[in-house]
């Protein structure tokens, strides 16, 4: 890791952000990795106790101003801030927050999709997988992390990640508390799309895919006592 690297770690960490990753994005289509060589990704970890709250209700409507939806607006904030300090210093960034995406117009409404989605660079990092609930998946935090990325030419110091693969095996938990029937209990690989995954039309952002994932709930139970 290089001195530029340890810089916008410490940071990201100022600013709250629980990690970031240096990824390699130089062999993706250019329309994808638009010119840019790295990606920064960048992870808040959603409060356990607000995952225990929506475990714990079962009627639980997801709001714009929910913990989840804050921690999703925190992390596009704190990619724009970083896209603009990476400028300032003389390189070329592009921060992936919903609003930079709107502004660049590579965000397509109708089929909700970007030409970059942060989960793929989250593949490439080499640290989780993407879940049957088509959710980035890690050790650490299970399904309870927002993602944003920056897209730069920084000469920052990158290693070589070897991509995961899914750790799902028979589970079909979030298939089968899903309320809409929109996961089809497809196990993730490279080739396998969103669409196989989900059906994005149908989901109704609930969350309880995510908050009753194992993956998520070993990752609340080390923090809070579950009932
Ligand atoms: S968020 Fe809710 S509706 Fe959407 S896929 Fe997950 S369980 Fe189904
Ligand atoms: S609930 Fe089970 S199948 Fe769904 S993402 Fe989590 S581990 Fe995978």
């Amino acid at each position: 890791m290089n001195d530029l690297n340890k810089e916008i770690e410490q940071q990201l960490r100022n600013e709250n952000a629980d990690f970031v990753h240096f990824v390699d994005i130089s062999m993706l289509d250019i329309r994808q990795n638009r010119g840019f060589p790295y990606a920064l990704l960048i992870g808040i970890a959603i409060n356990p106790h607000f995952i225990k709250t929506v475990h714990d209700s079962p009627d639980y409507v997801h709001t714009l101003s929910d913990e989840y939806a804050q921690a999703e607006k925190r992390v596009g904030m704190i990619a724009d801030k970083l896209a603009g300090r990476l400028i300032s210093k003389g390189y070329k960034a592009l921060s992936q927050s919903d609003n930079a995406l709107i502004t660049e117009n590579t965000f397509d409404f109708t089929t909700k999709t970007s030409v970059l989605p942060h989960k793929t660079i989250a593949v490439l990092s080499g640290t989780g997988y993407i879940g049957k609930n088509n959710l980035f998946i890690t050790a650490e935090y299970g399904a309870a992390q927002c993602l944003g990325s920056v897209l730069t030419n920084a000469p920052l110091s990158i290693m070589e990640h070897e991509i995961k693969s899914s750790q799902c095996g028979n589970c079909n938990i979030c298939r089968d508390v899903c309320p809409q029937k929109a996961l089809n209990g497809v196990v993730w690989d490279m080739n396998v799309s969103r669409d196989e995954i989900v059906n994005v039309y149908d989901c109704v952002t609930c969350l309880k895919c995510l908050v009753y994932c194992p993956k998520t709930k070993a990752y609340m139970k080390r923090h809070i006592t579950m009932k």
